[in-house]
């Protein structure tokens, strides 16, 4: 789960990290007193969106007065953000955070990751900050530092020295440095995070480390224990098909393609859509309708898929254990009655109850392919498509 700048802020200030100050808005009219809270400007509005990349979309102003944070307000509130990172769809700015300007002299990158490899949290470090992390790696991979924090150990004294000596920070940065990267570790570890990235940290001109941005990321599966995070989430920022999904108990991800998925398992779902892609073919969702799925939750997969105008043929691929293919078939079925589709279906049923789910398919009287491998599913689904939706 990600949550705003804002928030990331306010959760390492508490950790011990340098801020600027600053406070939020949702109106003109607060971004405006935000600003007179500040000293009256210059003041920077920052739209509050689930992305990075705001700088260059426009999201991010500088503002000398009170008038022109309101006016800069008055702009972003309300509107669509789309950066490099939200897709064609962009993200909605429903709230600014309003900040003191800070006198930059030196951007660094700071990120705190989960290394699979290693199993461990690792910090990747740049003395050139303000890019994202993926030009970095591309442009300039030679900058990058990178070290591993032994769980048994949390991150020692030594190791963040080390750090700063190799951004080529001085003594007094240094001394910050260590104050910083502990605040990031903590705030990572104590609170289940997935991710934290400072970019840019900066230098200021009188030598003070501060956190121009933040960012935080939150193990989901962890939040049952970290309510306080869980209170943290904007549904605003949510894709408002993948938030009805979940509150349906489907695990939905809309993607750019035309074949709708309705699928047990994400392990399966993924299978499957590696193999509409090698069919030659492009999945609309990842869809995982879960264990135990009743008619009803087949014919809301059905619904949640169709919402969805790019769709034009559904791919239902079921291999039940847990799951009865029976139940699957009637939600299919009544999926036809209640939600009316209008697309071709196919339908690959395996496990649990298979007769049974293929008799209730076939004696349903109803346009629906039938397929008995991934392979010749996938098949069926890419062939199945109008020729201007497949061309
Ligand atoms: P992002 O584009 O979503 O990563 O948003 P950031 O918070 O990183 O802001 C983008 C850029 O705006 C930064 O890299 C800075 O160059 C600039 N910026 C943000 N705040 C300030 C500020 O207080 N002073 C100055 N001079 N520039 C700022
Ligand atoms: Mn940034």
């Amino acid at each position: 789960m990600d949550i705003h700048e804002h928030q990331s802020k306010d959760i390492l200030a508490g950790f011990g990290m340098p801020v600027p100050r600053g406070g939020i808005a949702f109106t003109p009219e607060q971004a405006a007193f935000r600003c007179r809270e500040l000293g009256g400007g210059p003041c920077v509005v920052k739209a509050q969106v689930h992305s990075g990349g705001r700088g260059e979309a426009g999201g991010v102003k500088v503002c000398r007065s009170e008038a022109e944070v309101r006016e800069a307000a008055q702009r972003l509130l309300g509107t669509t953000l789309v950066t490099k990172q939200t897709g064609a769809g962009g993200r909605q700015i429903h709230r600014l955070w309003i900040e003191e300007v800070s006198d930059i002299a030196r951007e660094l990158y700071l990120g705190f990751v989960l290394d699979r490899t290693s199993e461990r949290i690792m910090i990747v470090a740049s003395a050139h900050g303000g890019m994202e992390i993926e030009d970095l790696a591309e442009d300039d991979p030679e900058s990058l530092v990178r070290m591993v924090i032994d769980p048994a150990v949390g991150l020692a004294e030594y190791q963040a020295r080390e750090l700063a000596f190799k951004l080529g920070l001085g003594g007094t940065q240094t001394a910050q440095m260590v104050t910083a990267l502990r605040a990031c570790y903590r705030a990572y570890r104590d609170l289940d995070a997935t991710m934290v990235e400072i970019n840019p940290l900066v230098v200021t001109g009188d030598g003070r480390l501060v956190a121009l941005d933040a960012k935080m990321s939150f193990d989901t599966n962890a939040l049952f224990r970290r309510p306080e995070v869980a209170a943290l989430r904007d549904p605003g920022q949510e894709d408002p098909r993948e938030s009805a999904a979940r509150d349906n108990g489907l695990s939905y991800v809309g993607l750019d393609g035309d074949i709708g998925c309705i699928i047990n398992g994400a392990g399966l779902a993924m299978a499957t859509m590696d193999m509409i892609e090698l069919a030659g073919g492009a999945p609309a969702n990842f869809l995982d309708i879960g264990g135990g799925a009743s008619p009803e939750r087949v014919c809301t997969a059905f619904r949640t898929v169709l919402s969805d105008p790019k769709v034009s043929v559904i791919l239902v691929n079921i291999f039940a254990g847990i799951n009865r293919c029976d139940w699957i078939a009637e939600g299919v079925v009544q999926a036809f009655r209640e939600v009316g589709v209008r697309v071709p279906v196919i339908v690959r049923l395996a496990g649990t109850n298979v007769e049974a789910g293929r008799r209730i398919i076939e004696t349903s009287g109803l346009p629906i392919h039938s397929a008995d491998t991934l392979a010749s599913a996938a098949d069926a689904a890419v062939r199945a498509r109008p020729q201007t939706a497949a061309a």
